[in-house]
């Protein structure tokens, strides 16, 4: 639970507002002459079930605590946030000890650049850089290439780093901190990287995380890459990411290769929409990262890597991408490195001919087996099974019962049958989906608003799209104040700053939400529809509330239309419950 959370769960916004205005109970609700405009006529409602207001007279306009005492105070989210966080004794981490901790980082991030800096230079220029600087020939790097990549090396020496970095100022916590340096068991250090090519890893915003190096010998480990630190997660990181996004996001399509020679070797040949993964296997941290930018993804693969296991992760992703995962698998023995400095049109020619994964696991499976006999045929169900079941897209899932219908010459009822049978077993083994999407619920508790400003913080492009968003259609304080920082803002790094300290953390989750890339203006289209649709619901529900509490207590038909001056408009069940009790009230003056 985030401090904000925390705050607004221990507050009653019936004591806060208690605090400003006299209230009059009416029904659940409560009442009070409006304290932000003069009236004689209560028309200021205090809702404690959904602990929110709204004002119906002048002000027209309402929220929850927070935007209260803001426009009470004449303070802005932060204060309020503050003021009440004292009342109610939750401590806010001040805003010198969040930049403090900002800083922190920022200070792993200028280590991290200052050494690739050093290695970027020792190999232009240092004697002892010679071999490293014969291999990137010998491997056809251009300049630029060097250049683009900031590919480094690092001397043969214990402490080289290490005196250059406290030189420039940085401590040694600092650089151990950023993985630079290694810590023996005696409590020494020295430098993390020695005699090896250097190759500098950014986030997508072009900050240096960390490093992978490589040996120019035989020596082992022929790797070396930074450690785990606070600026660096091996398992959500895309090697040149900083520099695929933009041809990512055109072609609509990101080519995952394993190597970071993999990936030099393609962008210096046009290829620019080719990322690495850190290690063999891609991760979901890294899919998620990737579908920002686009939905089609192509795994180059070695053949003997592209096993059954790997396959069934992948239509997981397949999942979360919304879209197919295409493979292409490398001839033997090579790299897609070899391929392209050979002939691009040869990995051209591979990428076109990519295969959607499942396709490639019928043919990998089908190839071990005779599937004119029965064991075969059966032994095919059991292994391709399990993938099909995975499927979510139920034409996909369709469209190959029919294909393992036809290769094991069954009919698809047979397929699935022996399907159905499986699912048990493969349903057992993993979390029903409610059961995840409940544990991950508390961090959205307002989903429809958070999608929103989820993609508004991630295509900036949708700030020129001409709709009706209010902040009020914003119910939670924490949203309301993003939105109308982005409205403020141009750019969302900026806008990051703008906002308030305690409401980063929000703002990083929403930034960093994965949510997929496509129909983009379509779907903030439907939000923006869905979120004035509540507000104007809840409106309505509110009024009614006030309405259904004036006929209990005798409304009369001036009474209404006194209601309706102040600009309560009755629902069309309401007039009737009015009239009904307006012809009884004559009906009794009769008798
Ligand atoms: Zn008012």
């Amino acid at each position: 639970m985030s401090v904000i959370e925390e705050v607004k769960q221990k507050l009653d916004i019936v004591e806060v507002v208690g605090q400003y205005t006299t209230l009059k109970k009416a029904g659940r609700n409560l009442t009070a002459l409006c304290p932000f405009h003069s009236e004689k006529n209560p028309s200021f409602f205090i809702y404690p079930e959904q602990q929110s207001w709204h004002c119906f007279g002048a002000c027209n306009t309402g929220g929850d605590v927070f935007s209260f005492v803001m426009k009470k105070e004449n303070i802005d989210f932060g204060e309020a946030l503050r003021l009440l966080a004292r009342r109610v004794g939750v401590t806010i981490p001040s805003r010198s000890g969040q930049e403090a901790k900002k800083d922190e980082t920022e200070k792993l991030y200028q280590a991290n650049e200052a050494a690739e800096q050093y290695f970027h230079n020792l190999l232009l220029n240092s004697p002892s850089a010679e071999q490293a600087r014969n291999y990137l020939d010998s491997r056809g790097l251009s300049q630029k290439t060097v250049s683009d990549f900031q590919l480094g090396f690092s001397l043969n020496d214990w402490e080289a780093l290490k005196k250059y970095l406290l030189e420039k100022g940085y401590t040694e916590d600092e650089i151990f901190e950023a993985g630079l340096i290694v810590k023996t068991d005696e409590g020494k250090t020295h430098d993390r990287f020695r005699n090896r090519l250097v190759f500098p890893i950014k986030d997508n915003r072009g900050r240096t995380t960390g490093f992978g190096a490589r040996v120019l010998d035989d020596s082992l480990p022929k790797y070396v890459n930074s450690p785990q630190t606070p600026v660096f997660d091996k398992s959500g990181t895309l090697y040149a990411i900083n520099l695929a996004a933009p041809a990512i996001r055109q072609q609509s399509q990101a080519v995952i290769v394993e190597g970071y020679m993999d990936v030099i070797a393609a962008h210096q040949n046009g290829f620019n929409n080719v990322i690495a993964s850190m290690g063999t296997a891609v991760t979901e941290k890294q899919v998620s990262t990737i579908k920002r930018s686009a939905r089609n993804m192509v795994l180059a693969l070695d053949a003997d890597e592209a096993g059954e296991e790997a396959m069934l992760r992948c239509v997981d992703y397949e999942n979360t991408l919304d879209a197919e995962i295409r493979v292409i698998i490398l001839p033997e023995g090579k790299d897609p490195d070899d391929v392209i400095r050979e002939d691009t049109e040869t990995w051209q020619h591979l990428l076109d001919g990519a295969l959607p994964i499942v396709d490639y696991t019928f043919d990998m499976v089908t190839a071990r087996l005779d599937l004119t006999t029965a064991r075969d045929q059966s032994s095919a169900v059991n292994q391709l099974g399990p993938i099909i079941l995975k499927i979510k897209d139920p034409v996909r899932k369709a469209h190959y019962v029919q294909k393992l219908a036809r290769l094991t010459s069954q009919d698809v009822r047979t397929i699935e049958v022996a399907l159905s049978q499986m699912k048990t077993t493969v349903a057992a083994k993993q979390p029903k989906p409610e059961e995840a999407e409940r544990a991950v619920q508390p961090l959205f508790t307002h989903p429809i608003e958070e999608q929103c400003l989820a993609l508004l913080l991630q295509h900036p492009e949708l700030k020129n799209m001409e709709v009706e968003l209010l902040p009020e259609y914003f119910e939670n304080s924490e949203n309301r104040e993003i939105f109308i920082a982005w409205q403020k803002t141009g750019d969302s790094a900026s806008l990051r700053e703008n906002v308030d300290a305690a409401l980063r953390e929000h703002f990083d989750n929403l930034a960093g939400k994965s949510i997929l890339a496509t129909r983009i203006e379509e779907r903030y289209n439907d939000y923006v529809l869905s979120l004035k649709r509540e507000y104007n619901r809840s409106l309505e529900r509110k009024k009614e509330a006030i309405l259904a509490l004036e006929a209990e207590m005798g409304g009369t038909p001036a009474e209404l239309a006194k209601l309706e001056e102040q600009g309560i408009e009755p629902s069309q069940r309401l007039r009737e419950v009015f009239a009904q009790k307006a012809r009884r009230g004559r009906g009794e003056q009769r008798r």
